[in-house]
């Protein structure tokens, strides 16, 4: 499974989530697509961009998205899907005037934005991904296809 550290804003590490890498039925297997440790509680992922955000912030459905609008220079956290989308990450992001919101195009991925936008009233905007998840957008578009809807998704 590929390992995923979650690290506190100074860089210390306070988890792991794994992702399991094969094409298979996880269920199957005993485990899911994602896997976190027994009882730990759920976490937002990538929170060093919260304190290094200025007015805007992103925050993606699951943690490999936010290493991608990361990695093209926006500061983005991540949650691992809505069930997972707690008060106290509301409050996390409250301080910021603009909250771009990149749910999957899919059912679950609507159920994650409306959830924050409902959470976020005056700051959140939803992000209209139309090709796929972030992850897709970058492979068939590269930065300026994600960079566009941040843009667009903007006014
Ligand atoms: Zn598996």
């Amino acid at each position: 499974m590929l390992a995923i550290p979650y690290l506190a804003h100074d860089g210390h590490p306070l988890t792991l989530r794994f992702r399991c890498l094969e094409e298979h039925d996880h269920r199957a297997h005993f485990h899911g697509k994602y896997n976190s440790l027994k009882d730990d509680p759920p976490r937002m992922y990538g929170v060093d961009s919260v304190h290094q955000a200025g007015d805007t912030i992103d925050v993606t459905e699951g943690e490999l998205d936010r290493i991608v609008l990361r990695k093209i220079g926006l500061f983005a956290t991540g949650i691992p899907g809505a069930a997972l989308w707690l008060p106290r990450h509301r409050r996390m992001l409250a301080g910021f005037p603009v909250v771009r919101v990149w749910g999957d195009p899919d059912e679950a991925g609507s159920d994650f934005t409306s959830k924050v936008c409902r959470a976020l009233p005056r700051s959140a905007r939803a992000m209209r991904l139309r090709v796929g998840d972030v992850t897709d957008t970058y492979l068939h578009g590269g930065a300026e296809a994600l960079l566009d809807i941040a843009k667009e998704g903007q006014q």
